[in-house]
């Protein structure tokens, strides 16, 4: 199955679904992925948002809070990062920016981050939300501001767009959705309990390392050639390894509590 040709199609099917929404034309989805409404009814609010709001001590209301909720439980069950690989309009311009960075054979990074540093920033943005009250990350995401340019037609799209492309070819290989991401680490901690996870078998693997090619996480595939096993949470449930191995040794499974993580 061609997962990163649906994945894709997912990611702009929602956004076209925004720019209805907001224009009155057929109102599935209003807003943007910060705040929304679904069907007219059902409040549903970015839950890392909604965590910066509180910790700055703003105003939440009730509604805000359950639609938070109903998110982070969502995407939480669901599969790692399922918001990552299926949703967030970024990974399509960082997936054309590791695209491009292949292509023209860039191998030199300007920098060097651990794919660690996320983690710093979530508790960062986190920190500096109830030191400066305002929602830290949300003040400066790019996610943000890449969805409201298009959901709301916007201006500034081919700018934000263009900015994102280029830091993510040149800075480091898969620098945003990698290494930098706050939001990405959110659902990462998040996703340690999610259902859908790929799971490999090392009996049927060749050991081509043609998944740890493609694959867009640094450890994700840790246990490759080595033991049995499932993904970790910070797999972005993207179907990349799954679409490439030809020895059928890696493939989503509903997560047996009793198997390993
Ligand atoms: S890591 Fe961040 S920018 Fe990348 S897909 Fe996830 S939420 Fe979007
Ligand atoms: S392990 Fe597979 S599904 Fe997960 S991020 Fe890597 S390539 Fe994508």
């Amino acid at each position: 199955m061609k997962f990163t040709f649906v994945r894709h199609l997912v990611q702009v099917g929602i956004l076209v679904l925004f720019v209805l929404g907001n224009l009155g034309i057929f109102k599935f989805l209003e807003g943007n992925l910060s705040g929304s409404k679904l069907l007219g009814v059902l409040h549903l609010n970015d839950p890392f948002a909604a965590l910066q709001l509180f910790l700055a001590g703003l105003a939440l209301s009730t509604t805000a809070v359950i639609g938070a909720i109903i998110v982070l439980v969502f995407y939480a069950l669901i599969a790692p990062r399922a918001f990552c690989g299926w949703v967030c309009p970024v990974n399509i311009v960082t997936d054309l920016a590791n695209y491009i960075r292949t292509k023209i054979g860039i191998t030199k990074n300007l920098a060097s981050f651990s794919p660690k540093a996320r983690y710093y920033l979530l508790v960062l943005s986190l920190v500096l939300s109830a030191i400066f009250h305002i929602a830290a990350f949300e003040s400066v995401s790019y996610i943000g501001a890449l969805t409201r340019s298009v959901v709301y037609l916007g201006g500034s799209f081919f700018a934000i767009f263009v900015a994102i492309l280029l830091v993510d070819i040149f800075v480091q290989k898969r620098f945003i959705c990698g290494h930098l991401c706050p939001l990405g680490a959110f659902w990462a901690v998040t996703s340690k309990f999610s259902l859908i996870r790929i799971k490999y078998s090392l009996d049927k693997c060749k050991k081509c390392n043609e998944c740890l090619r493609v694959c867009p996480e640094t450890s994700t595939l840790n246990m490759v050639g080595k033991s049995d096993g499932l993904v970790s949470s910070e797999c972005i449930s993207c179907g990349r390894c799954v679409e490439i191995c030809n020895d059928d040794a890696l493939n989503f499974t509903i997560l047996n509590f009793g198997d390993k993580k």
